[in-house]
């Protein structure tokens, strides 16, 4: 395929903008990762070894089933409540609630308590996490979005994510001399393909930017926003309060707000050029923990610092896991088990890029991991 090769989203992309001008990074991502038919994650399974990319559940049952252990020990500290939900946002094929489900199994009163509720926009996947997790035996509902769930009496409610805020759709904004741009997706005239533009230069967007960057940008710095992620952990933050709970968020970002163009897009395990083949190739941007974490305590919610994702698995003993799957283990298998535990926690591979963010309710006892509890 060459660089031009078109997409049924691409024709739909163009005309879209033919119509009414350039669009957003956000209307570009919202398009290539959930238009209905032409999608990225409504059309096909992506994760795995086959897809086009793999993420910490799929490398190794371990991620999954330590989450569950702190999902188990989060419950004890709440006073082991007789019902909780717990929901997963985004979960992909299900592989890590079903690892959790199964760790959990001999913590006493937990599973019994345990009504399962996922986020989830795509049928496809939909149809894999409830394969995935029907061996447990678990109730389980499925949600369009995050405030759709019900809250229960006084159920409180453990949230999970990991992957899930850096598929959601941003919008980037380019420091000019007087003001702040923002960067829009337009077609070439002489070529035909897409392409960035820059938008009018505003004063006003001033306001979206962290007080602790404005008086620092330089003319060409990139900003980037999430509005969905804030207004989902405000959903969230708002829930833990109200009922009671934890929220885990596990992705690949920085822990400070900063200038940069992160967006990137993955096609079989490689990078790939954005606009090319939108809705065949994943299309991401790096989650900015400090706005997440901003968010939640605006909200009156609690939060941990964030961690590095191999900080956090080796506190929950991830190393003394490796070591008991490996005595049951065969050598080829012992290796296997080394390989995912290196690509999980060291520094090179997921351990330092990714992030964790542990948030919970005003009056919810501290979970575990929270070290450093800010606000
Ligand atoms: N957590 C999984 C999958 C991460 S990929 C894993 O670690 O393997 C992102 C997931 O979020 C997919 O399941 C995708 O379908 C889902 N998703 C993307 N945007 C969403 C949205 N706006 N609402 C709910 N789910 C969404």
């Amino acid at each position: 395929m060459t660089e031009t090769s078109e997409t049924p989203l691409l024709d739909h992309l163009k005309r879209r903008i033919a119509l009414s001008g350039p669009i957003t990074i956000a209307d570009f991502m919202n398009d290539a990762l959930a238009h209905p038919e032409f999608g990225y994650y409504r059309k096909q399974d992506p994760f795995g070894r086959d897809g086009d990319f793999i993420t910490a559940p799929e490398i190794s049952q371990m991620f999954g089933e330590l989450i569950g252990l702190w999902a188990a020990v989060s419950w004890q500290q709440m006073g082991s409540p007789r019902k909780i939900d717990l929901v997963e946002l985004g979960p992909g094929r299900g592989t890590l609630m079903a690892d959790a489900l199964r760790a959990v199994r001999n913590v006493p009163g937990f599973s019994d308590a345990l009504t399962v509720r996922f986020v989830e926009t795509s049928p496809v996947l939909r149809s894999h996490q409830q394969t995935a997790i029907m061996p447990y035996g678990i109730p389980a509902t499925w949600h369009e979005v995050f405030d759709d769930i019900p809250s229960r009496g006084n159920a409180p409610m453990i949230v999970i994510g990991n992957e899930f805020f850096d598929a959601l759709p941003i919008r980037q904004f380019e420091r000019g001399d007087h003001g702040w741009a923002e960067r829009l997706i337009g077609v070439d005239a002489g070529t035909g393909a897409l392409g960035f533009v820059r938008g009018q230069e505003t004063p006003v967007t001033d306001a979206l930017i962290p007080a602790t960057l404005r008086g620092t940008a330089k003319p060409g710095d990139i900003f980037e926003s999430c509005a969905l992620a804030i207004a989902i952990a405000d959903q969230v933050a708002r829930r833990l309060n109200a009922v009671g709970g934890a929220a885990l968020f596990i992705d690949y970002g920085h822990p400070h707000s900063a200038f940069g163009d992160t967006l990137q897009a993955l096609k079989d395990h490689k990078f790939h050029s954005v606009l090319d083949q939108p809705g065949d190739a994943d299309v991401t941007a790096h989650v900015d923990f400090a706005a997440i974490g901003r968010t939640i305590l605006e909200a009156d919610g609690r939060v941990g610092a964030v961690l590095t994702q191999g900080t956090f698995l080796r506190m929950l003993g991830i190393e003394q896991r490796a070591e008991l799957l490996k005595e049951t283990a065969d050598a080829e298998q012992a290796k296997l088990i080394d390989t995912a535990l290196a690509r999980l926690i060291e520094a090179d591979q997921m351990g330092t890029l990714f992030k964790v963010l542990i948030g919970y309710g005003r009056d919810t006892a501290p979970p575990p991991c929270v070290s450093g509890a800010e606000g």
